[in-house]
């Protein structure tokens, strides 16, 4: 494949933009394929080269590339109408009722414009009402580039997990394995009064999508509610995707406090929410004293934008399709590891996927999961799938970066940057779309 002009803008953008890009998992090396526009599923490079596209924007892409005429059409008339305006318009109100008639626990939203901006503020909100300091995260999850959660290591000793963060910031945030109930149990003791807030993906989506055994949520739920903490629920990745329009949390049937949200609910365009119970979501100004504030939140055409999307999506039937071929690929590729290449596994469930390198990583990890394993006990490959952050990254995380990922663009097919990545099927991919991409993975395999 030609990839020239890719390379020659790279070494442009390498002069002008910090790294080269706008966002630090777009720097694929050697260098990364420039995009030139969408066709459906396919993303066409600035060298004309054309590939089945499972990165779909890191997951707002549900619809695909060529959004449905209904989501261009409102989109233009408000970019028409004047972009946006420092004053309130109907369309928020509009987007803000679809949200709360269709996802349990949320009555009330406040919009922002990303998936960070959305945890920040929910962050914030979980301290300001609790009147409380301490957040508890995940180890491996992902709640995008903010202070409060860039923070690893064992509960008793967070760490910034970058520069720039203070340490005394780091130590607000109890970071604890996922899928793990006991640790959290000690950790509520430990600081019994003083936690805020529970912050979790409902997935691991991530870490490479690993799902939460059986009855871990309503486990949360309830030490949440025992220690007088708030369960929040990062659906950015999974909110509109996995459990359809009633998000994750309607899929596992467990009621967070608060759901923060982006990709998705901004149909393609930037735009994120913190959603929950009138009591909870009217802390934030000016109903409440939490403040928060954006001159660009609620804007115009994001609104419009992810309206359309999700009113397509209640109106045809987006969901089944994107989970059945997601099911298709997650069989898929089980077969073929299975046939070919013992020891790796499948993740994922609905319409997200990612195949992890477990070869030789870490005791508890090894096996191939059969496809869309839900964590089930009764499962014969239950106690190697992974179940923690620190399982997937045990992986070979090295091989699916450097030689995985460029071998199966070779083969075009555009996998998200890194082992911990999620893929996802939108409703443009169809299923020669799944058969070619199969095709791809065995010829890797052979
Ligand atoms: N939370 C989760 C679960 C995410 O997956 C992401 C982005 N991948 C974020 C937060 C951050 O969102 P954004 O990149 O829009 O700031």
């Amino acid at each position: 494949m030609n990839r020239e002009r890719s390379r020659d803008l790279y070494d442009r953008a390498l002069s002008v933009l910090a790294g080269g890009v706008n966002s630090s998992v777009r720097a694929t090396q050697p260098y990364p394929a420039f995009a030139e526009r969408g066709d459906g599923a396919h993303l066409i490079d600035a060298d004309g080269n054309r590939y089945i596209d499972y990165v779909m924007g890191y997951g707002p892409l549900l619809l695909g590339h060529d959004l449905p005429e209904s989501v261009r059409a409102a989109v233009q008339s408000h970019m028409s109408a004047g972009p946006m305006y420092g004053a309130p318009t109907e369309v928020e109100v509009e987007l803000a009722e679809f949200v709360a008639r269709h996802v349990p626990s949320v009555e009330m939203l406040r919009f922002v414009n990303s998936g960070t901006e959305a945890t920040v503020s929910a962050v914030r909100l979980a301290r300001g009402y609790t009147g409380r300091d301490k957040v508890v995260v995940m180890q491996g999850g992902y709640h995008g580039a903010q202070e409060s959660t860039l923070v690893e290591g064992s509960p008793d000793a967070p760490r910034p997990s970058s520069p720039g963060i203070p340490q005394s910031f780091a130590a607000e945030t109890i970071p604890v394995p996922f899928n793990d109930t006991e640790t959290l149990e000690s950790v509520f003791e430990a600081h019994e009064g003083e936690i805020a807030a529970v912050l979790t993906e409902p997935l691991l989506g991530n870490t490479a999508s690993v799902l939460p055994v059986e009855g871990y949520h309503e486990r949360l739920r309830e030490l949440c509610d025992d220690h007088g903490a708030l369960l929040v629920f990062d659906e950015v990745m999974t909110g509109f995707r996995v459990g359809g329009l009633q998000c994750a949390q309607g899929k596992f049937d467990v009621e967070p406090d608060l759901t923060t949200f982006a990709k998705i609910i901004g149909g393609g365009l930037p735009a994120g929410a913190v959603g929950g119970p009138a009591e909870i979501v009217e802390s934030f100004t000016p109903a409440g004293d939490v403040f928060q504030s954006g001159t660009f939140s609620g804007h115009p055409m994001a609104m419009a934008a992810g309206l359309e999307t999700l009113r397509y999506a209640a109106e045809n039937d987006v969901y089944d399709h994107v989970n059945r071929l997601g099911e298709k690929l997650r069989s898929g590729i089980t077969d073929i590891v299975d046939e070919r290449a013992p020891g790796y596994t499948v993740l994922g469930t609905e319409s997200m996927f990612k195949l992890v390198f477990t070869r030789g990583g870490s005791e508890g990890v090894g096996d191939s999961c059969r496809a869309g394993c839900r964590q089930e006990p009764d499962c014969a490959r239950f106690e190697r799938c992974p179940k923690t952050g620190a399982d997937v990254a045990n992986a070979e995380t090295e091989r699916w970066d450097r030689l995985f990922r460029p071998a199966m663009r070779d083969r075009g097919v555009l996998l998200t940057a890194n082992q911990m990545e999620s893929q996802f099927v939108s409703d443009a991919h169809t299923e020669e779309d799944v058969e070619e991409t199969l095709e791809a993975y065995k010829a890797y395999f052979e």
